[in-house]
């Protein structure tokens, strides 16, 4: 019987995925990670097989689909190449949720179409040197001029900020209201005062770069405003929310790879006279992946279903965020384990595993923020 969470729309759309990473991203994946180069001709088939538009309206070129059939194509792109997952995550929730959710018709129109085309990239900027999991306490500020601001500033670890048109940056425009004094700002990066720090060399999801993003009195139009003055931390935090439950997909996605690869070694390699699975320890180590790779799906399937059916669902976003990504961290260490020496060799998959799920315990909200809003909601 098929998953009562999704229906045939969901499960064709999950196989032309599944297809796209056996077929595309499978052979490129070690060599993306080695380089830290994803090539662009690749985000365009993505974009051509429309990836990179499912959740944006089809009066932008998207396929207008709901958050199940982007929680599908991301735990499939992901069981292959986690980087792969960036374009496809950013594209759908981190650079144009804030422009879905408060953006004007005029601003739609001009943003959307070019990154649903794998055109134009939008990097997301709210996290500072100073303000991390307290992002309110950020300080870019940004001083009315006129009809213009003038923005002053550093965000930091910002994803595809080298490679990006145009990024969202979240700056004080009334310092004393502190969360209810942040707007939201598009800014176009080849402005004068804009620049990249230096490339962040990370441990894993090479393939993408992450950068500071620099802001020396830069000024923007009043009409780079997305949403209302003073309300971007709202706007911010709807943006997670959908950027959480995509976090949350590619764990199960990760974290079902690191199983299967588990498996696979665990029935061939024959240690004290029988293979590997076959001595009881293992088998239950295999039993616990599995049932928590399950009891994951359940917490995101749900998040995503409840987003679907207009639910508010910021509190289970955080439980599938946080339950996953832990879920899929020990799934992937046990696998790697299983893998004995072979699993810390380069040629094998379970090792960049390892290194491309750790940050999502980190990013899009660490494990204790999410436990932050969770008992936020609990204790209200
Ligand atoms: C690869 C990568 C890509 C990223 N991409 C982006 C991006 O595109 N855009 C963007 O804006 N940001 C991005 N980030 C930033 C990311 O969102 C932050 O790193 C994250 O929010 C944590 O902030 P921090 O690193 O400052 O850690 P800190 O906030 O300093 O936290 C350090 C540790 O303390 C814990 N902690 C903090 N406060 C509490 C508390 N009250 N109670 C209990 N524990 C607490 C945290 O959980 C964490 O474990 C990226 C980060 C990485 C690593």
């Amino acid at each position: 019987m098929s998953n009562p969470f999704f229906n045939e729309d969901h499960e064709s759309i999950r196989e032309m995925a599944r297809d796209f990473a056996n077929k595309t991203l499978a052979p490129i994946a070690a060599e993306v990670d080695k380089t830290e180069h994803f090539p662009l001709e690749v985000a365009k088939q993505m974009a051509d097989l429309g990836f990179l538009g499912l959740k944006i309206p089809e009066e932008y070129g998207g396929l207008g689909l709901d958050m199940r059939s982007y929680v599908c194509v991301m735990e499939e792109i992901a069981r292959k190449c986690a980087t792969a997952t960036l374009f496809i995550s950013s594209a759908n929730s981190l650079s144009t949720a804030p422009i879905v959710i408060s953006g004007t018709p005029e601003q739609k129109e001009k943003y959307l179409p070019g990154v649903v085309a794998g055109e134009e990239f939008i990097a997301f900027g709210l996290t500072e040197p100073n303000a991390g999991s307290d992002a309110a306490s950020l300080t870019t500020k940004a001083v009315k001029d006129g009809d213009d601001y003038i923005l002053n500033g550093r965000k930091c670890f910002i994803t595809m900020a080298p490679m990006a048109n145009y990024t969202i940056v979240y700056a004080k425009t009334d310092p004393e209201k502190g969360a209810k004094g942040i707007t939201c700002f598009m800014v176009d990066m080849s402005l004068p005062g804009v620049s990249c720090g230096k490339h962040e060399e990370k441990m894993g999801q090479r393939g993408v770069p992450v950068s500071d993003v620099v802001l020396e009195d830069v000024r923007v139009s009043k009409d780079c405003v997305i949403g209302e003055v003073d309300l971007g931390f709202i706007n911010a935090m709807k943006t997670l929310s959908v950027g959480r439950v995509g976090v949350a997909s590619m764990c199960l996605g990760m974290a079902a790879e690191a199983i299967e690869l588990a498996v696979e070694h665990t029935k061939n390699r024959v240690q004290f006279g029988k293979p590997l699975c076959k001595h009881q320890a293992i088998a239950f180590m295999l039993a616990d992946m599995e049932t928590k790779l399950n009891a994951a799906r359940g917490l995101v399937y749900n998040a995503a279903w409840l987003m679907d059916n207009g639910v508010k669902a910021d509190k289970e976003a955080s439980m599938a965020k946080y339950f996953a990504a832990e879920a899929a961290i020990d799934i992937i260490n046990k696998s790697l384990q299983l893998h004995g020496g072979y699993g810390y060799s380069r040629e094998y998959a379970i090792e960049r595993l390892y290194r491309d799920i750790r940050v999502c315990s980190i990013y899009e909200g660490s494990s204790q923020v999410q436990q932050i809003v969770i008992s936020g909601q609990m204790l209200k």
